[in-house]
């Protein structure tokens, strides 16, 4: 083979890329310290060798998606560690190799927090260890005593699928179970309570099984903590969601000041928002249309994938907090491991402002837990004993906490009838607070309609406070965030609008200016058959119609651009309760026009003054001799939406009809829809 100058220049110039981007992804490891190089400062990743290393006695392992399994596992591993005097090891199972499992010390028990993802699946990062489990022979564990807890939703068939995965594989190795096996259930909104009354049982049983014993839990932060000059410099965080965004942080921006990637869950991009839409009519509620642009970002992403907005917190409830516990916004602190297994939790040096602006999720439920572990800075002894007394008493925790959707700084002040809790140590709040989490939407775009733009659907969180009307409405973070981005942009009268809280859209340094939030793109299964000609039923009340928005501009793509497109019945059923918040209204009759006679569009209206009120599963039975006949064509179903009341409804409906259509007992048609759910031609997007 003959080359000339221009081949080997070619060559050179191919040589020098490969080469750098090499060297790229080696100096970002070296240089960024997000959350993923912090995870583990030894040079080993064998689980037993770390362990060892570090003088642990006992090992908590997490697999975690959104952050649930790991929350959780942290305030586990604390909590043991606090009571018992251990001195617990507390990792996510991504960072580790456990090959050499069985080598672990006598006395070691493992506490497993697994969670579910998509079809009954281990979360992304567990690829490793599952593959590890599944080559695991009978006998090969069985020096090793675990506990278990799953965190899942019962409205999937694959219930905890991945917690009952990894206890089958464990206990074929023959490694024995310690108490219980605990699982959550987010179906019936009960995590919080399964995750207590589990744990209550479990510690028993660790204590019987490594004669513990129980002292009174004094907090001990797991971190270094430091407080530095008041200065801010670029190597202190204001709020970026991570490190590689800092000011002068070499290889986060290329010569046009573009952002680098690759960009995934670890490292999110911060989106322009192009355009925003209010989808409601209503006055006192508000659905959200935005799009993202990821041009640029080299992401890609698939109609009916999910994309997380890294959201921050109000103006309102940042200075609430603040002043609850008489903290300084200004001051600089910084956290440092006490050991190689522990991870920094957000990005630091940083203020603590900016803490609990960005990094805490200082809004939402309360969790009866901090209760019992915040009254050890309490010395008045009616609050210590109230606290103490509603921490272990779930009823009257529900009736009169939860009931009153009290966000922390809220209730407690409520028990301190006014009086501020400055005694609460700042690094107490880090370790016990809940870190802030990218929230999940299901993209509402196609990504062969826009292919650098994605689409999403959001309804405004915003309710009057039904029992204790004073703290003003309940909200959500992303979802109002999203508001004041969409009033600003279109330059509507904030001040006269109803926007219950109110943000710093400029972001750290402007990051977020103008109009820009962190997100990332996550796959999903809710894909459309790759055969066009299989009729497709799709559920999708409210915003559960976003993914059926994506399909059927897909599918307008497809006839368009291909001739001779033979499609299915393509059988949308949507609910809402009147005109005023029927989403995309008008966006619809022209897709029907364009799938002429494919697409069809059943609409249950459910508040329509003087009518009966309608929910999707009542226009289902309406049609069920045609849904019927679709499934016996061997159509996919598609269901989308609210995971507590709806999906079951639906998945009844469809018990039903198949039951009639064929005859058959409740029991047999179940099983066949298991069968479909297994095949992948029932799929659901429920949350
Ligand atoms: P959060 O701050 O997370 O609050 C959650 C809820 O708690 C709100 O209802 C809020 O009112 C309530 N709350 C606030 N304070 C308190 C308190 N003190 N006590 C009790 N309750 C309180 N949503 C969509 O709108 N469209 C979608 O397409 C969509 N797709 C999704 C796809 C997936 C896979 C998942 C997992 C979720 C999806 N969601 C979707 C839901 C979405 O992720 C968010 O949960 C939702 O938008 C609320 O987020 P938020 O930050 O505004 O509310």
């Amino acid at each position: 083979i003959k080359f000339d100058k221009l081949d080997i220049g070619v060559f050179c110039a191919l040589a020098l890329a490969v080469v750098a981007y090499l060297q790229l992804d080696k100096l970002r490891a070296l240089i960024f310290s997000d959350d993923s190089s912090l995870a583990v400062h030894s040079d080993s990743r064998d689980i037993v060798e770390v362990l060892k290393e570090n003088k642990k006695d006992f090992l908590v392992i997490y697999a975690s998606q959104t952050g649930t399994s790991e929350d959780y596992a942290k305030k586990f591993a604390k909590e043991l560690a606090q009571k018992f005097s251990l001195n617990v090891m507390c990792v996510d199972v991504e960072n580790y190799d456990f090959e050499n499992l069985n080598m672990l010390p006598e006395n070691v028990i493992v506490s497993i927090f697994i969670s579910t993802y998509g079809e009954g699946d281990l979360p992304d990062g567990a690829f490793q260890f599952e593959e590890w489990l599944q080559y695991l022979n009978p006998g090969d564990l069985a020096n090793i005593r675990y506990t278990m807890f799953g965190f899942g939703n019962s409205t999937y068939e694959f219930y905890n699928g991945a917690a009952k995965k990894t206890e089958k594989l464990l206990s074929e190795a023959e490694a024995k179970r310690v108490g219980s096996f605990g699982l959550a259930d987010d179906g019936s909104g009960s995590t919080d309570e399964d995750y207590l009354g589990w744990k209550e049982s479990i510690f028993e049983d660790l204590k019987d099984a490594l004669a513990l014993h129980e002292r009174e839990v004094v907090f001990e932060s797991s971190y270094d903590y430091s407080e530095l000059p008041k200065e801010v410099n670029n190597s202190i965080s204001l709020g970026e969601p991570i490190t590689a965004y800092l000011p002068g942080t070499p290889l986060s921006y290329n010569d046009d000041g573009k952002q680098l990637g690759p960009f995934d869950s670890t490292h999110p991009y911060v989106a322009p928002i192009v355009n925003t839409r209010e989808l409601m009519k209503s006055s006192d509620r508000n659905c959200i249309h935005v799009e993202f642009d990821l041009s640029g970002s080299n992401i890609k992403y698939s109609t009916g994938d999910h994309i997380a907005v890294w959201p921050s917190n109000p103006d309102e409830k940042v200075a609430k907090f603040i002043s609850v516990f008489g903290l300084d916004s200004e001051t600089v602190f910084d956290l440092k491991p006490k050991d190689n297994t522990m991870k920094i939790p957000f990005p630091v040096p940083t203020t603590i402002g900016a803490a609990v602006r960005h990094y805490l999720q200082i809004s939402g439920p309360i969790s009866r837990q901090i209760f019992s572990s915040i009254s050890q800075y309490v010395s008045e002894t009616a609050l210590k004993d109230k606290l103490n007394a509603l921490s272990k008493d779930k009823v009257a925790f529900a009736e009169q906490i939860t009931s009153k959707y009290f966000d922390l700084a809220d209730v407690l002040l409520y028990l301190s009838n006014g009086v501020k809790w400055d005694f609460v140590p700042w690094v107490y709040l880090v370790e016990t607070v809940p870190h802030m989490q990218p929230r999940y939407y299901s993209i509402s775009s196609s990504s062969s309609t826009e292919k650098q733009t994605v689409h999403i659907t959001a309804v405004v969180e915003n309710f009057p406070n039904p029992t204790a009307p004073a703290l003003g409405p309940v909200t959500g973070v992303t979802t109002n965030l999203l508001r004041h981005i969409h009033l600003t942009k279109t330059n509507e009268d904030i001040a006269k609008s109803t926007l219950p809280v109110h943000y710093d859209l400029n972001g750290p340094r402007g990051l977020f200016s103008p109009y820009k939030l962190p997100v990332h793109v996550r796959r999903s299964t809710f894909r459309l058959p790759s055969n066009p000609a299989t009729p497709i039923i799709m559920i999708g009340p409210g915003t559960g119609v976003a993914p059926f928005r994506g399909f059927i501009r897909e599918r307008i793509k497809l006839v368009s651009s291909q001739e001779n497109v033979s499609l299915g019945k393509h059988l949308l059923f949507y609910g809402c309760r009147n005109d005023d918040d029927f989403l995309y209204h008008d966006e619809w009759p022209d897709y029907a026009k364009k799938l002429d006679g494919v697409f069809e569009m059943v609409v249950a209206y459910s508040r329509i003054p003087g009518k009966p009120k309608v929910y999707v599963q009542h226009s289902m039975m309406e049609r069920k001799a045609e849904l019927y006949e679709l499934i016996e064509k061997g159509a996919f179903i598609y269901v989308c939406g609210d995971a507590k009341g709806m999906a079951q409804d639906v998945h009844k409906t469809f018990l039903d009809i198949l039951s009639q259509g064929k005859d058959i007992t409740t029991e047999e048609a179940s099983e066949i829809l298991k069968t479909f759910k297994t095949s992948g031609k029932y799929l659901e997007d429920v949350w």
